[in-house]
């Protein structure tokens, strides 16, 4: 498990800024910075850019939108003028490495389908900016062990979008678990499913093996894999999965649907997750430690999140502000950026995610025997330890 670090050692790691949030907690609704805030591209301006991440710079401390990157003209030129952007600032992708150019861009906001992560990931670090990914990060491990290094060649910052890990209710979760209040970890359950559409273009991609890197497992899934791991705050030494596909459904020609894993983790305690395209909506988990469960249903969504504790005396709702995530994500990779803040969801991270996206269907491809995953992976920092609950 990753050490709880304290301010003074934050202090000492050049990380004031981190240390003076932890000591007086970020505002939900922060005053915008007049000046020094980190200039982002947004490159590809789908369902998740519109509805989520343009919107979320009004809220945002740190980060402000510098650019757009996107095929379609006229749609980003409208929100280029709604945002205040001149037409100098909207890229196509054949002209994106002209960013390189452009100083007002310090950071790449990658929002494109993912099989394009790695490639304007590498294209965004060889045109020396820091690149904040979406999740998966890539749709394959040599991909996403491509971006890490092509970070780390031109010594810029790479931080995958795990929005959870800077989510009030599950890093008020975190926290609990860690303070050892509720006794040991013993169990973590995880239901991430949803129904998908094949005639909407954002869901004709997911469900693209090739494009996905893995249907609902790589799109709702990776909530549960990467949950387990920070609810547990350990990393899985093995993994056992199976998958329930119907293939005449034309939906999953290339992809499973119902998926389920099971983690086993150092200390004996064990992940079951399961994930879907084809069933009613969820994305919750339960937390079961020795003297109590810890429930978030919803426990990933963009607002409404809860969390609740049962049997214990702390039973009953623990009450908790719903943040824009994404406002509060990208100004922690401003922070990043300007060396405030400790890289807490970064390039390994993801790879993290990715390999065991990959032990899951190598099992399920055998019919579900164990994969060891004892590689040794360990987290730089436990979101827990460092990012303020709100
Ligand atoms: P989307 O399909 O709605 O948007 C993708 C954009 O990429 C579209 O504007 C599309 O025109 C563009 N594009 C460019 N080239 C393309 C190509 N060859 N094929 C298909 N589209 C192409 O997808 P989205 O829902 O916005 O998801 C984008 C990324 O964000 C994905 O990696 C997804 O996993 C991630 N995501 C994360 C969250 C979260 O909560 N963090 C939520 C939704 C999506």
């Amino acid at each position: 498990m990753s050490q709880v670090i304290s301010r003074r050692e934050l202090i000492e790691l050049g990380l004031a800024g981190v240390a003076a949030a932890t000591a007086t907690s970020v505002s939900a609704s922060p005053a915008r910075a007049s000046d020094g805030a980190v200039g982002f591209a947004v490159v590809g301006l789908g369902k998740l850019s519109l509805g989520q991440i343009l919107p979320a710079f009004r809220t945002c401390r740190n980060a402000r939108l510098a650019a757009l990157v996107s095929g379609h003209r006229d749609k980003a030129l409208r929100l280029a003028a709604e945002h205040n952007l001149s037409e100098g600032a909207v890229y196509s992708y054949e002209e994106f490495d002209r960013i390189a150019h452009n100083p007002e861009i310090e950071a790449v906001y990658i929002v494109l389908p993912n099989f394009m992560h790695a490639e304007y990931s590498v294209r965004a670090f060889k045109a020396g900016k820091h690149v904040l990914c979406e999740k998966p990060m890539a749709t394959s491990v040599a991909d996403a062990e491509k971006m890490i290094a092509a970070a780390r060649a031109a010594e810029r910052k790479l931080m995958i979008a795990y929005r959870c890990h800077y989510e009030p209710h599950n890093l008020e979760a975190m926290r609990r678990v860690r303070s050892g209040r509720y006794g040991r970890p013993r169990l973590v359950v995880t239901d991430m499913v949803r129904q998908s559409d094949p005639s909407d273009p954002s869901d004709a991609w997911r469900l693209d093996m090739a494009k996905s890197g893995g249907g609902a497992l790589a799109d709702m899934g990776i909530y549960g894999i990467n949950g387990a791991r920070y609810l547990v705050g350990e990393e899985p030494v093995e993994v056992r999965a199976w998958a329930n596909t119907n293939r005449s459904d034309p939906r999953f020609r290339t992809v499973e649907d119902l998926v389920a894993w099971q983690f086993r983790f150092p200390s004996g305690a064990i992940a079951n997750g399961s994930t879907s395209f084809a069933t009613g909506g969820a994305m919750k988990w339960d937390m079961f430690c020795a003297n109590a469960r810890l429930r978030g249903d919803p426990g990933c969504y963009y607002s409404g999140n809860r969390l609740e504790i049962f049997s214990h005396p702390d039973q009953g709702e623990v009450k908790l502000p719903d943040i824009d995530q994404f406002a509060r994500e990208m100004d922690w990779m401003a922070d990043v950026v300007r060396g405030r803040a400790p890289l807490v969801s970064p390039g390994e991270e993801g790879l993290q995610d990715m390999r065991l996206i990959k032990a899951i269907l190598d099992s399920v491809a055998r019919g579900g025997p164990a994969v060891r995953t004892d590689w040794g992976y360990k987290r730089a920092y436990d979101p827990a330890a460092v990012v303020p609950v709100v």
